[in-house]
């Protein structure tokens, strides 16, 4: 059965009379009681106990320092962190990556309660960027060089897909005697797995049960003083020795400049990693090069499915990001229901997400949103909007090399090399590179080819706005932009295993009939633009290490047991794509790029093999890959 989410409740809390906060649902209190006990107890436990402060004092230009915590809470032990981090010189060239499990997200109310209750600065950078309680991975850049990953969901079964090289582990979940799970074995040896060599991880709890967990994992165990009438504590060291780590110096090729390849070296580039983007045609941006206004929203069913759980996260990515960058236009969009059947999926979904998310409306209440007149019921998304593509351009400085098509990919020792450029030299060298990203959207790559990625055409139109035009996005048949710099985008038509760029008279009708459902609009004399989008077999985007195809079928065909247990560790090592992003390139490539990113650059990354290039081959085999 499927008991997936689109939102975890927030966590019961109650505000004891002293304002420590309590959990009815575990029995327990979130810190130790006294007047700023919570943070005293967080600052000797975790701060002190894990010697961050010397740590970090040893930090130089581009090291990387990683917590991985259990039990995130209100964020308190982030807090001091964070403090600490942006006091010390030596952090300021370095980068912070704090990863945290939870299960019960505090509600944002309860942490605003707690943020009256000290200073100020220690919960601010959290609430600012505080996510939805979506389950899953939310990457939140609280500053250039201090990344949150929240983890929201069931540590037990959201450790195992971390991939991370801990420095440092908090234990931090209420009491091992109410709330076992927590401390499970398997928790344990997770953290086991993820530490560095010499990493450290402390607990306030000494409890046997945690001991004995711990020592299982072959961790060395010490006990401190523990905190206020607490005698002692567990401090837990993994053997070798501990120095900071420092990722190797980088050079990534991007194969193709549209909106997958744009937003990966964005996001390499906040990461201060060179690269270099190529691009086959005159103007960057692919298959939306024509157009204007980009539509952002989530693709959300009926019931929760991982791909619409990806797709909520990623929208809420993008939408956090265009907010930031102050070019996202949040007109809301309204999902036209055509019949009653829709009606009752449509009402499903709708108690399934909190009103600021999903909403019902009649075809009166439609209207009032849109402007003009709906005749039928529709959902209503206020957070989603669009951005005009163009906009991402300025933002992205870096170079891109205009009509330098890329004819040919060889290896070369560790390092990738790049032929073509010139269309009459097509082997001549472009450059080499340590990484490469093909972002090639509907051109078949080589090493892409096993996909059998879909191209899709699409037609658009953008109307002069002398005509009506709505106030939200409207989406039927076809969706229509609110109006932008004088006019308003009608998009588009979707014709599978199409590639012709040409304007069809017969997708011009298409688009104006199905516009003529919502107003009488002509739209004859008005530009046209065509792109060709891609699609994989199963709509999710491909984002990933490419696997050695051969070696992959060759792993298919292993006896049933031996191809259930062995890993598959088969890829073409600094060979990585980002594909298939469909018509929701504006919605999801922020969040991919910084998914890639993280791959690439060997930062503490939740796996999502879902979006595996290797994910359709283990399907077909019916291999199941939780990593
Ligand atoms: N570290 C927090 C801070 O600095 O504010 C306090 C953490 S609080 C003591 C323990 C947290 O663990 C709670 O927020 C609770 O919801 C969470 N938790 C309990 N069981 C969990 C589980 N199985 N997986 C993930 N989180 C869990």
């Amino acid at each position: 059965m499927n008991d997936r989410k689109y939102f975890l409740t927030y966590a019961d809390m109650e505000w004891l009379p002293d304002n420590t906060a309590y959990s009815p649902q575990y029995d327990d209190i979130y810190w130790s009681r006294g007047e700023h006990a919570g943070l005293e107890e967080k600052q000797h436990v975790f701060i002190e106990a894990n010697r961050l402060k010397q740590r970090w004092a040893k930090l130089t230009a581009g090291d990387t320092f990683t917590i991985v915590e259990t039990g995130f809470g209100f964020g308190m032990n982030l807090g001091l962190c964070v403090r600490l981090w942006r006091a010390l010189k030596t952090c300021h060239h370095a980068t912070l990556h704090y990863v945290a499990f939870e299960k019960n997200p505090v509600n944002p109310a309860d942490l605003v309660r707690l943020q009256t209750l000290m200073d100020k600065d220690i919960l601010q950078p959290l609430i600012e960027k505080y996510p939805l309680p979506i389950p899953g991975e939310h990457p939140l850049w609280l500053d250039d060089n201090i990344c949150l990953t929240l983890i929201f969901g069931d540590i037990n079964d959201t450790i195992h897909r971390l991939s991370a090289a801990a420095d440092a582990c908090f234990l931090d979940g209420f009491s091992p005697s109410k709330n076992e799970g927590m401390w499970s074995g398997t928790v344990m040896r997770e953290l086991e797995r993820l530490m560095r060599p010499g990493a450290t991880l402390s607990s306030y709890s000494v409890a046997g049960s945690v001991k004995r967990g711990l020592k299982e994992t072959g961790l060395r165990l010490s006990k401190l003083p523990g905190y206020g009438s607490k005698s002692e504590m567990l401090l837990a060291t993994k053997s070798g020795t501990w120095s900071p780590a420092n990722n190797s110096p980088k050079k990534v090729g991007i194969v193709g400049a549209g909106i997958a390849g744009l937003f990966c070296a964005m996001a390499l580039k906040r990461r201060g990693i060179r690269c270099e983007v190529y691009e086959t045609s005159a103007n960057p941006l692919g298959a939306v090069a024509g157009m204007r206004q980009l539509a952002v929203y989530p693709q959300l069913s009926t019931t929760p499915q991982i791909s619409s759980l990806f797709s909520l996260r990623s929208f809420e990515y993008a939408r956090a990001f265009y907010l930031q960058e102050k070019y996202y236009e949040q007109s809301g969009r309204l999902q036209l229901l055509t019949d009653s059947y829709d009606q009752v999926k449509a009402r499903r979904l709708a108690g399934l997400c909190p009103e600021s998310m999903l909403t019902y409306l009649s075809a009166e209440q439609a209207t009032q949103r849109a402007g003009l007149p709906i005749t039928q019921d529709a959902l209503y998304l206020p957070r989603a909007g669009w951005i005009d593509p163009l906009q991402i351009l300025p933002a992205s400085n870096f170079s891109i090399e205009s009509n330098c098509p890329i004819s040919n990919i060889s290896s070369r020792g560790v390092n990738w090399v790049l032929h073509g450029g010139n269309r009459n030299q097509p082997e001549s060298e472009v450059g080499t590179f340590s990484h490469v990203i093909l972002a090639t959207g509907a051109a078949t790559q080589q090493y892409l080819r096993p996909l059998n990625l879909t191209p899709v055409r699409g037609q658009s139109l953008k109307l002069t706005a002398a005509q009506v035009t709505p106030r939200t996005l409207i989406s039927g048949r076809v969706t229509w932009f609110p109006e932008y710099a004088g006019c308003s985008t009608v998009s588009g038509t979707y014709s599978r295993d199409d590639s012709n760029l040409d304007v069809r008279p017969q997708d011009t009708e298409e688009l104006t009939r199905a516009l003529n459902q919502f107003a009488n609009v002509d739209a004859t004399q008005c530009d046209q633009t065509v792109g060709i989008r891609t699609t994989s077999r199963d709509r999710l985007p491909v984002v990933g290490e490419i696997p050695d195809w051969t070696r992959l079928a060759e792993h298919c065909q292993l006896p049933e047991r031996r191809r259930q247990k062995e890993m598959f560790t088969g890829y073409h090592k600094g060979l990585y794509c980002a594909v298939a992003l469909g018509s929701h390139g504006a919605s999801h490539a922020p969040f991919c790029a910084e998914y890639l990113a993280r791959l690439i650059n060997d930062e503490p990354v939740s796996l999502l093999p879902e979006l595996s290039p290797a994910r359709f081959a283990f399907r077909d085999a019916g291999i199941k890959r939780s990593r």
